[in-house]
């Protein structure tokens, strides 16, 4: 099939496009009393970080140098939370799925180099620092536990919603063994603050989530909402140096995050307002409106038609070396400049007309960037 288009972008306003037409930057600047100001992004690195992960990267540091020229004065920086308790490989023994996290296979170390080279790239072009998480120390925090307690004792009521297939309270622990862990919590107990795991090969282990909060691993849904409260809590505790708030992508906004953190939160009476702020990245679209999918490119052969530099980062600096992140950082420097531009989405050809120009006039290669 054939698309014809007039090849004009259009940008109509509606939504938050309408209210934050011109500002985001100074919204968001009134958000933050304290002088450092942090803002966190994620991803699960199994794989070289697919495109729709540049953005959400390149957005960050975009939003961070507009918030320093705006007051010198406060600190900002990056902070990548890096997900290495996600699912690296998943076996199934007597009917229930087992998986084994990213830290725990070394595939975490596959990729690594490349979140850390795209980090050092976007710190170079924009001064702005940044620093990484593991899931260790996310969970080594005081805020932890009360959450994750809070959680524990309204399971009955959080379940249904937080994982309507299964209705589990998706909190996991790897055995101390081998490293497994009980994907959907089939045979997982809570019992006050205790967790009692089982692993099929070495029986049942006990967690304390007061002393040992490090080692819980969530569900995505599960770790939204903890991480949320976790961030809310830091903003409103008077003994830290810096407030947070979050960038990721659209496909997070909306009935996701009202019914799976607000409506979770309020639950367990948390007050929503003390949330920390989320900015949702434009999505990346195939031509019929859905999320390019890399698994899909990569494991069935889909997208065919479009040039492997919009899957990946492995790819894209295969044909543009890693001066291709400027192109990427030019548009979502524009979306911070002109919010109107970032209350939408963008099909992947508009990106590819973006990097043709790039191929046109290579100027990017001769000038240096300008703030
Ligand atoms: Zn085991």
């Amino acid at each position: 099939m054939i698309i014809e288009c007039d090849d004009k972008v259009y940008n109509p306003l509606g939504g938050g496009s309408y209210v934050f037409e011109k500002d985001i930057v100074n919204f968001l600047l009134k958000k933050f009393d304290k002088d450092n100001i942090v803002i966190s992004i994620g991803a699960q690195p199994n794989s070289s970080p697919h495109f729709g992960t540049l953005i959400v990267f390149s957005t960050a540091f975009s939003l961070a140098s507009k918030m320093k020229h705006k007051v010198q004065k406060k600190n900002i920086s990056v902070l990548f939370e890096v997900v290495d308790t996600a699912p690296s490989e998943t076996i199934e023994i007597n009917g229930i799925k087992y998986q084994r996290n990213l830290r725990n296979t070394g595939q975490l170390n596959n990729n690594f180099d490349e979140y850390v080279e795209i980090l050092n790239y976007f710190k170079q072009l924009t001064g702005i620092n940044y620093n990484i998480r593991f899931q260790k120390e996310f969970n080594n925090q005081k805020y932890i536990y009360p959450i994750v307690s809070e959680i524990i004792k309204n399971k009955e009521k959080l379940s249904p919603i937080l994982d309507p297939k299964y209705e589990k309270l998706r909190i996991r622990v790897a055995c101390p063994e081998c490293g497994l862990a009980d994907k959907n919590s089939i045979n997982t107990k809570f019992v006050e603050d205790n967790i009692i795991s089982y692993c099929p090969e070495h029986g049942e282990y006990i967690t304390n989530i007061k002393k040992e909060s490090c080692k819980l691993e969530y569900n995505t849904p599960l770790r939204n909402l903890v991480r949320g409260i976790a961030y809310g809590m830091h903003n409103n505790d008077a003994t830290q140096d810096y407030q947070i708030m979050r960038i990721t992508g659209s496909d997070y906004a909306g009935f996701y995050q009202e019914e799976l953190l607000y409506k979770p939160a309020s639950i367990i009476n948390y007050p929503i307002n003390d949330l920390p702020s989320i900015l949702y990245t434009p999505l990346v679209l195939d031509w019929s409106g859905a999320k390019v999918s890399k698994s899909l490119y990569v494991k069935e052969g889909a997208y065919s038609d479009l040039p492997s530099y919009l899957i990946n980062y492995e790819y894209m600096k295969n044909n543009y070396g890693i001066d291709g992140l400027n192109i990427i950082h030019n548009i979502t420097n524009e979306w911070i400049d002109k919010p109107y531009l970032l209350f939408r989405n963008y099909s992947i050809y508009y990106f590819k007309k973006e990097f043709e120009k790039y191929d046109k006039s290579n100027i990017y290669k001769h000038k240096a960037w300008v703030y």
